[in-house]
């Protein structure tokens, strides 16, 4: 049997039971496969099915308020996607009577829709023989062909990718080999012996599989000193939203880049326009790593009498219908139990 009829057999037995498995409306298609960028698909269910439910159709979510739409993405990371999602959603509402693109290229016009984002709506809701590369897929494929060049990005692999795809059933083609690649044939631990597609790989039969894929040297992420206050006037917490580029349109509480010792940090403060400033007491480092950055953070309990333009002052028991960053989660899990009433 060739390679995709032998990894489809294996799918028809083996596919993992997710809750837009078998789904052909390109909605619910899209939205599940902008949700599994970067995100594992236990986390991605429970969001898949509160977000069918508050938004059931695109129009229901081009309908929705931004901060609504944000509020129901926390904690899934990656904010840029809520509100890629929001944009596409509102073209394809308005500019497209609802009607999502048929093809992998016009899906790739809408906001967020990436290479492969397109590639695996338009195979699995379509039927477009078209292979969604991303990087579980491309170290499969990298193994299966025991691929010698350095890959770069997934698509680096677009044309021997096309040459075995499964040309009548590419979407279940496309997800088996998601499975595959998260279930078997895992960055550091395949599961060879029980590989379905184990008679078809070269990586396998050169005794050479974590070899593959060749990767470019890695780059170091940068880092960033950070320092976090949750920083109270009249009872409540200082809080702002993020200007337009990373985590974007989220709130954070008063974070001034670099750390400082106690009095370097009231001077800055002051400097920045606090006025009154009372630091009251240091509280837990914390560490966030994105994909190509790090951010190390320090935090502090603080007191001011008056903030710069930009903060609003928020009471602690409405803090939780703003949207956060996890980025930020241990300060926020402090600033909901935190004492803030008084500098006490
Ligand atoms: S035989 Fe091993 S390396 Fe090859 S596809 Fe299967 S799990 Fe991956």
């Amino acid at each position: 049997m060739s390679f995709s009829a032998d990894l489809l057999a294996w799918y028809d037995r083996c596919a993992r039971a997710l809750p837009w498995r078998g789904e052909r409306d390109p909605y619910r298609i899209w939205l599940s496969e902008i949700m599994l960028q970067q995100t594992q698909a236990e986390t991605v269910k429970g969001y898949y099915a509160r977000f069918l439910a508050r938004f059931p159709t695109v129009e229901k979510l081009a309908g929705a308020d931004e901060q609504d739409v944000l509020k129901l993405w926390e904690g899934l990371g990656y904010y840029s996607r809520a509100r890629n999602l929001h944009a596409a959603a509102r073209i394809v509402a308005r500019e497209h009577r609802g009607i999502f693109p048929t093809d992998a290229e016009g899906l790739k016009k809408l906001p967020g829709v990436g290479p492969y984002a397109a590639n695996a709506i338009a195979s699995i809701a379509y039927g477009e023989p078209v292979p969604a590369l991303d990087g579980n897929q491309a170290r499969v494929l990298s193994r299966i062909l025991a691929w010698e060049d350095i890959i770069k990005t997934p698509f680096d692999l677009r044309s021997p990718a096309l040459t075995l795809i499964s040309q009548e059933r590419p979407g279940d083609y496309n997800q088996a080999l998601m499975d595959l690649g998260a279930a078997i044939c895992t960055p550091r631990r395949p599961g060879c012996a029980r590989c379905p597609v184990a008679a078809h790989c070269r990586a396998h039969a050169e005794d050479a599989v974590l070899e593959y894929p060749r990767r470019p040297a890695p780059v170091a992420k940068k880092q960033q000193d950070w320092t976090i206050l949750l920083m109270r006037v009249d009872g409540k917490l200082l809080v702002r939203q993020r200007p337009k580029g990373l985590l974007g349109g989220l709130y954070e509480f008063v974070a001034i880049s670099g750390h400082f010792d106690e009095a370097g940090l009231a001077d800055a403060l002051t400097g920045l326009g606090f006025e009154g400033v009372r630091l009251l007491r240091p509280l837990p480092d914390s560490k966030h790593v994105f994909t190509h950055l790090v951010w190390r953070m320090r935090g502090w309990l603080a007191g001011c009498d008056a903030a710069p333009e930009g903060y609003v002052a928020v009471a602690q028991a409405d803090l939780n219908a703003l949207p956060f960053p996890s980025a930020l989660r241990v300060y926020r899990e402090i600033a909901a139990e935190a004492p803030i009433a008084s500098d006490s």
